[in-house]
């Protein structure tokens, strides 16, 4: 099981170091595998608060190229070079508030694995795609294009986010979240055979210490992104703690 912690952009430098100090003490000999992805500015302060400890440091975001004229963003060197194990790559936030394309996300995604990074590539359909009954082929669709070029998972990560479910306190049932990570794992299946059905599939929205250990008992969820909750350490450790 893997539970990353998504802070957003929340947080003071004072804020971010005291969670992160937080977060290592409240989930200190957890069975699962833990990260937070504080705001780029305090990704060194966090990184040198979670040194030696279990919890990972992830990014929130990347540009898919070495170096050069790309203003105000952040290559995957400069994020393996402040101690980055994860990134996250196509958030519903970025592709609605920012105009991400999978396309876009796609060319993170295999950046991301080409510098050792883990791309942890989020996927997830809006209300009306629910309603209408095409979730799941929306979200297969919208993971095939995240993934365009990328020819092996390596250590890709899936988080299934229905956007529906984002910080709105809704989240999926169990069942729901269950039945679309199967599709997920079946899609991962068919384009890279058995090194996709081991891909870690996590499920985000609105994930807090109550509705997690439903979440986690289903076969197909393999642990969580967690947004608002994440920002307590106490609920933070408590949903890491429900993830065995
Ligand atoms: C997220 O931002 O990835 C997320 C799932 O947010 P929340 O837990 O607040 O719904």
């Amino acid at each position: 099981m893997l539970v990353l912690g998504n802070w957003k952009m929340n947080t003071s430098l004072a804020e971010a170091v005291r969670l992160a100090s937080d977060v290592v003490r409240a989930t200190e000999g957890a069975a699962a595998a833990v990260g937070v992805c504080p705001p780029a500015v305090w990704l060194e302060a966090v990184a040198e608060r979670v040194r030696g400890s279990a919890v990972a440091l992830g990014a929130q975001n990347v540009y898919p190229a070495e170096a050069g004229a790309f203003t105000g963003e952040l290559s995957p060197a400069m994020l393996t070079g402040v101690g980055c194990r994860y990134v996250l790559v196509g958030h519903s936030e970025r592709r609605a508030v920012l105009g991400e394309t999978s396309a876009f996300v796609a060319r993170k995604a295999a950046a991301c694995l080409g510098a050792g990074l883990v791309p942890v590539v989020c996927v997830g359909e809006t209300l009306e795609e629910r309603d209408g009954g095409h979730a799941e082929a929306v979200v297969g669709d919208q993971l095939a294009a995240s993934l365009d070029g990328v020819d092996a998972p390596g250590a890709l990560v899936v988080a299934y986010e229905p956007v529906w479910a984002i910080g709105t306190g809704r989240t999926a049932s169990p069942e729901q979240a269950q039945a679309m990570h199967a599709a997920l794992r079946a899609r991962l299946a068919e384009r890279f055979g058995g090194a996709g059905r081991t891909v870690p599939l996590l499920y985000g929205g609105s994930v807090n210490a109550g509705n997690a250990a439903d979440l986690f008992r289903q076969p197909d969820v393999d642990g969580a992104l967690v947004g608002g909750a994440s920002l307590d350490a106490a609920g933070f450790a408590a949903i890491v703690a429900a993830a065995v």
